[in-house]
């Protein structure tokens, strides 16, 4: 198959540690919310859930207990799709962000390197992306990894290197942190050459936080992604003056996105097979 016949994974980042309630009530917080949110998604198109949990006050948790009720009510409710648990940093403590590894989702996320945030420097040492790399490996996680600016797929490869990592992880290039990597076309293009020689084999995708999402989400399906980003997390907003109504709106987004750019979205069993993961 070539690139516009390969199906595409959408991934759906549904809550994150930062937009609450208050600023779009269908952002999914308790556990039940979350499965009902993430079951909407998968409906439309969804394949992959990347999950943040968070405690009754909104503020980001790493409780492993919720973490394993929210992947349960998934795995019960969205056959075959693929969870993803963040380690990200905003609001954790860094000991905790591997905590829920041993539950052995399919995958989680994974930064490679420290990167300034909005309001505070996002803090990833060489030392402790290895320990997170390790427990992945240990768990048999499969790493999705994050990239905030061009050195951090220096990072990765070192992992590789390391064996800590195989030659094939899924790359997620995100765009439009403040602070971080803007959202410009012609950077997606440096990241993904400088990509294709450093992990030649890596499956990949792009994120567009806020007002960029939609944009990205089309210089990446020009490029020929993998998969494509969408969900509350990243942004609230389905045009400058209307809340989207859920993450399924979203997702219905993206894949009217795909439809366009003449590709299919992929089942989650075609999901699986796309980023190399065991039948769901
Ligand atoms: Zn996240």
């Amino acid at each position: 198959m070539n690139a516009t016949q390969t199906p595409v994974v959408v991934a759906v980042a549904i809550t994150g540690s930062v937009p609450r309630k208050s600023d779009n009530p269908a952002v999914p917080v308790t556990p039940d919310e979350q499965i009902e949110s993430t079951h909407a998604a998968f409906e439309k198109g969804a394949s992959l859930v990347h999950i943040h949990v968070r405690n009754d006050d909104e503020s980001p948790s790493s409780d492993p207990e919720r973490f394993a009720r929210v992947q349960e009510g998934v795995r019960r409710h969205c056959p075959g799709m693929i969870v993803q648990f963040s380690t990200g940093g905003r609001g954790r403590d860094p000991s905790q962000r591997g905590s829920s590894l041993y539950l052995k989702p399919d995958m989680a996320s994974l930064s490679t390197g420290s990167v300034n945030f909005p309001t505070i420097v996002y803090e990833n040492s060489a030392a402790f992306v290895s320990e997170l790399a390790t427990a992945m490996r240990t768990h048999g996680v499969k790493p999705e990894i994050e990239i905030f600016d061009l050195s951090h797929l220096h990072g990765a490869r070192r992992l590789v290197d390391a064996g800590l990592m195989d030659e094939a992880p899924h790359v997620q290039f995100v765009m439009g942190v403040k602070n971080a990597l803007p959202a410009e076309e012609h950077l997606l293009d440096v990241l993904l050459a400088e990509l294709r020689r450093v992990l030649p084999k890596a499956s990949w995708t792009a994120a567009g936080i806020g007002v960029n999402q939609a944009r990205v989400m089309d210089w990446a399906l020009a490029r020929g992604a993998d998969a494509v980003r969408t969900g509350l997390e990243d942004n609230i907003r389905v045009t400058k003056d209307r809340l989207a109504s859920g993450n399924d709106e979203l997702v219905a987004l993206a894949a009217e996105a795909i439809d366009r750019h003449g590709r299919r979205v992929a089942t989650a069993a075609q999901a699986r097979e796309l980023l190399g993961l065991a039948p769901g």
